[in-house]
Parts: C-alpha cells; sequence; structure tokens
C-alpha cells in the first residue's frame, strides 16, 4: 500500500507504537500471578452471567498476588447506555468485589495501564492498524452493507459458510490505483485483515477450563476497524490485553469459536496471547430444558435483582463458588465460620461440563445458612441497610426500635444445630418482626376446636396465669394446667390413646396462644417471643 493510501486512511497524527509500548511496562508481580479483568459492555445492567466471570477473574487475581481491572468495552456507540458502567461498579462494590484498576465512580481512572475504556484509546488502535497496513497485512474494504447482506444470501443459499473471505473477500484483491480512487472519491470503508489461515486444517490449542480444544483456522478476513475508525470487539481484545498485561482472559464459552481468530492477531502482531479459561454460561432448567439465562424471560439474569430483593452478599458469592467448585460445599462444612473470600478457588475443579445451572431453591437454601450464622446485630444492619433503599417503612421501625428488634432477631440464633433458619433474605424480615409491633389479625379458623367465647375465657384465665419471670419449664407447667382446664389432654400420648375424652391436646392449647399473639400459627420459640413483646403487650394481645 502506497504512502499516499496510508496517510488517506490515517489522515490523524498518531502516536508510533514504540511510544505506546513504552507506556506499558512489564508488570511487577510475584511469579504467577494472574492478571485478570472483567470487560462489560456498558449496556445498563450487569448480567449475572457477567458478575459470574467477574468474580472468577476477581478470585483467580486475587488469590495469586495478582491484579483484576475493568475495562469497559464501548465500541459499539450504539449501545452505548449513560451510567452503565456506575451500574457495574455499584454491583461490584456491593459484593466487594472490588477492582484494582478500571474507570471509578467519579470517572476518573486508577491505574497505570489506562485509559480503561476503549472509546478513549481510538488513536491506540488506530496506530497498531496503521502498522498493520504498512506490513501489507490489511486493508479497506469499501463493499456497503448492502452488498454484504446480499453475499451473507448468496452464500446462505448455496449452503456456504458466511463470511468476507476466499472469492467473497472482494476488496482483497483491489489494486492500489482503484484504493486511491474509491478514497478520494470518499467512499466509506472500513479496515479489515487478511487472513493467511486456511479452513481445512485445524488449530489446537489449551483452555484452562475446557481443556486441548481443537478448532478450524480462520480465513475470515474479519472487520479491524469499523467505519466510525473505532475497532471490533477482536482486534480492541488483542490490542488491550497484549497493552494491560492480562495473563488470563475468563470470558463466556460463547467466545470459544474466536479464539482461532484471536491467536492468529496475536501472531499477527507479534504477542504472546494470554491463556484462556471459557467459563460454562450459566443456564436455567426451563420445563425441563435447559436453557441460557436470559434477560428476557428471567429478572434475575440481572445481578441488581438480588440486591433489590435483598438476598445477603455472602450467600450469593457462595452460592456462586457453590457452581463453580464442587468442593465448595464440603469446605464451608469443614469451616462454618472462615470468610467466603478465603475459600481456596481451584481453576483444576472448576465445574465446566455442562452449563451451570443456576436454581433458587439452591441459592436458597445457601441464604439460610448464611443468615442463620450471623448474629441479630448483623441481621439487623444489614436488614437496615437494604431497607433504606427499598423498604421505607420497615426503615423507620427498625430505626426507632433498634433493641427490639435485635432482640426479635436473636430469638433462637446462633444456638447450634437448633439455630432458626426461616430468614432467606432481608426482604424476608418484614413479616418476622412487624407482629410484635402490631396486634395481629386472628382467623378464627385457627383458633379451633374452641368458640370465640371459649378462647376469650381460656386466654383470659392465661392471662392471669402468666408471668414474665417464669422459667421456661414453669411456663409450660402453666399451659398444661391451662389445658386440662379447659378440657384438652397435657400431653400428646395421653390424647392419642383416648383422643374422644378431650378437645385436643396441650399442643392444641399452645398453638391457640400463639395465633393470639403472633397471629400464626408458626413462629420462633413462642416463650422467647412473649419474652420479647413483653407482659404487657403479650396481655392485651390475650385479652383482646
Ligand atoms: N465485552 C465482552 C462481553 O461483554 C467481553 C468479553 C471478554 O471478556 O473478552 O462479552
Amino acid at each position: 500500500m502506497t504512502p499516499e493510501i496510508i496517510d488517506l486512511l490515517f489522515p490523524n497524527p498518531l502516536p508510533t507504537v514504540e511510544e505506546i509500548e513504552a507506556k506499558y511496562p512489564a508488570r511487577q508481580l510475584p511469579e504467577g500471578a494472574v492478571v485478570s479483568r472483567l470487560a462489560p459492555s456498558p449496556t445498563g445492567y450487569l448480567h449475572i452471567g457477567n458478575f459470574y466471570q467477574g468474580f472468577l477473574a476477581e478470585r483467580l487475581a486475587h488469590q495469586t498476588g495478582g491484579v483484576f481491572f475493568i475495562r469497559v468495552e464501548d465500541t459499539d456507540q450504539k449501545r452505548r447506555v449513560d451510567g452503565a458502567v456506575q451500574v457495574v461498579l455499584r454491583a461490584l462494590a456491593h459484593y466487594n468485589v472490588l477492582p484494582d484498576e478500571g474507570p471509578q465512580l467519579d470517572g476518573t481512572d486508577k491505574g497505570a495501564y489506562g485509559p480503561y475504556t476503549q472509546s478513549f484509546r481510538k488513536e491506540i488502535y488506530q496506530a497498531y492498524a496503521k502498522e498493520v497496513v504498512k506490513r501489507g497485512l490489511a486493508y479497506p474494504c469499501f463493499c456497503s452493507a448492502e452488498e454484504l447482506d446480499l453475499m451473507r444470501k448468496v452464500q446462505e443459499k448455496q449452503g456456504l459458510r458466511t463470511g468476507y473471505y476466499g472469492k467473497y473477500a472482494k476488496c482483497r484483491n483491489l489494486t492500489d490505483e482503484e484504493i486511491l480512487a474509491n478514497l478520494r472519491a470518499g467512499k466509506p470503508w472500513i479496515l479489515r485483515f487478511k487472513s493467511d489461515g486456511d479452513y481445512d486444517k485445524r488449530i489446537v490449542f489449551e483452555d484452562l477450563l475446557k481443556g486441548k480444544l481443537s478448532l478450524p483456522e480462520n480465513n475470515i478476513d474479519h472487520v479491524l476497524i469499523k467505519g466510525d475508525g473505532l475497532p471490533t470487539y477482536h482486534f480492541a481484545h488483542v490490542v488491550d490485553d497484549h497493552l494491560m498485561k492480562t495473563t488470563h482472559v475468563v470470558r463466556g464459552e460463547d467466545w470459544v469459536p474466536s479464539v482461532p481468530l484471536h491467536l492468529q492477531l496475536f501472531a499477527l502482531m507479534g504477542w504472546q496471547p494470554p491463556k484462556y479459561a471459557h467459563h460454562a454460561l450459566l443456564q436455567k432448567l426451563d420445563n425441563g430444558k435447559r436453557r441460557k439465562i436470559s434477560k428476557r424471560y428471567d429478572p434475575e439474569a440481572n445481578i441488581e435483582y438480588f440486591a433489590e430483593h435483598g438476598y445477603p452478599q455472602d450467600a450469593v458469592l457462595e452460592y456462586l463458588l457453590n457452581l463453580m467448585n464442587a468442593s465448595f460445599e464440603d469446605w464451608r462444612k469443614a469451616n462454618p465460620t472462615i470468610p467466603v473470600m478465603d475459600f481456596p478457588l481451584n481453576f483444576n475443579k472448576i465445574s465446566n461440563t455442562a452449563g451451570a445451572l443456576f436454581d433458587f431453591v439452591k441459592l436458597h437454601s445457601i441464604c439460610r445458612e448464611v443468615v442463620a450464622r450471623m448474629t441479630a446485630e448483623e441481621v439487623y444492619n444489614k436488614t437496615l441497610a437494604w431497607a433504606e433503599k427499598a423498604n421505607e417503612k420497615l426503615a423507620t421501625l427498625m430505626k426507632t426500635n433498634r433493641e427490639k428488634c435485635i432482640a426479635i432477631l436473636n430469638i433462637e440464633r446462633n444456638i447450634g444445630n437448633k439455630s432458626r433458619k426461616d430468614l432467606t433474605k432481608w426482604e424476608d424480615v418484614e413479616n418476622e418482626i412487624s407482629y410484635f409491633f402490631e396486634k395481629p389479625s386472628v382467623d378464627a379458623e385457627n383458633l379451633k376446636p374452641l368458640s370465640l367465647d371459649e378462647v376469650h375465657q381460656m386466654a383470659a384465665e392465661y392471662a392471669k396465669m402468666y408471668s414474665a419471670t417464669d422459667d421456661k419449664d414453669t411456663w409450660f407447667g402453666k399451659i398444661k394446667q391451662l389445658a386440662v382446664k379447659f378440657g384438652f389432654a397435657d400431653n400428646m400420648k395421653e390424647y392419642k390413646a383416648n383422643p374422644s375424652n378431650y378437645k385436643g391436646s396441650v399442643a392444641d392449647v399452645a398453638r391457640i396462644l400463639r395465633v393470639l399473639i403472633t397471629g400464626r400459627t408458626q413462629s420462633p420459640d413462642l416463650f422467647a417471643i412473649m419474652q420479647v413483646m413483653g407482659k404487657g403487650e403479650v396481655q392485651k394481645r390475650l385479652e383482646g
């Protein structure tokens, strides 16, 4: 390509590649340290699969004393959404998955390997693209969208692989004169690289998660620079991960088919490629069939869903680690009190056969375990932090009744195996504390076999007997006395032996009292509830 053509393709002054390389020196890191990244496209939300990817990359980097950074891939300017970078950063911060480098909430960059937003790196890509053109390995393509569309249709009709290759790569063979004439005429162009791949040959590479993979070489003249002067994902990935010294590219397995192209581009540039780790995409069971979690059908595709509903952060992380490494569960059992971030995630054990199945039942069971391990004060603080954003009424109630709320949350907590496991997420807390503050409505169905009159009599009797200083045995002894007085058996065995002699057993009496006091047939330990509620309130409910 003549200097004149090169000047027409790249009219603006550009830094030299040597100048650029000098700004990106080798990183000084310990042996074996992983440098990895999350490279979101700022489209307005963070898909749970991207979060999963970022968390995996972050763990591998930080476990090895390496670096985890964020790079914003906004080369598709049409899809760019304002504020989307903040959405990503906030989501990561919410889970304490913290990048060492990258864009910050205030719009500045942190780190010496930036800028970390691709649209600010236009000159860098252009400088490298210019080099490739100078070497005669890239060329401007003047085909219009309509021409390309027609070409694809012809290929499809003939049952051929679609793409710009072989005889379809029309602009590959334009003469310098033709190129010059087109450029002078102001014809729009994009830059393609001249692939030397042979589709009938195979390229074999080692994926850290998938093992040895063999794919056909790439023979398509892919686009390096688009009509707006910005690079395609492929070219930007190669340039950026080279300059930013990424050692490991962790990304979804939907990128596997692009690896031959990426390795080819690294070779074209004379650079060492990173190691690739392609993880399985998160899937869901839908009517017994697996499918990708999709933004369209699944609200949980958006990582914000979990914060909105008050899922404990650690539980979400534990769940994802559990999806990554089947050994997580055993580790957790053996180490119930160690922080989740201390789990030694092992690359070799990352599950990657079929897609990882996202399952709410399992997530919820992990949530209950995680919440059960917390102190009442922790549950209080985390619920309040959630409520301040999501449930103003609850936040006010909790702030004005701090001690009482902690006492409520402390019922049956941290008592080993018998600890309460009824809380899944902060959203559920309201239901567990509200009845302490508001007299609940009582469903007469739940008071059977007694009539309302009988219930009132029995409750009034019990109100007189109840003393807040009784210990649990004395308390239960009084309920037994009450049972006998009102025609119930004072133990289950006796009732079962002679059911026709009784209205029911002491368990029914306890249920009726529970319903009067809490409004529900199931609750944590009634004795403890009454203690926390206080005698005055208990009596009001019994007498009301
Ligand atoms: N921007 C790409 C995506 O969001 C990043 C893929 C990669 O990690 O290289 O899928």
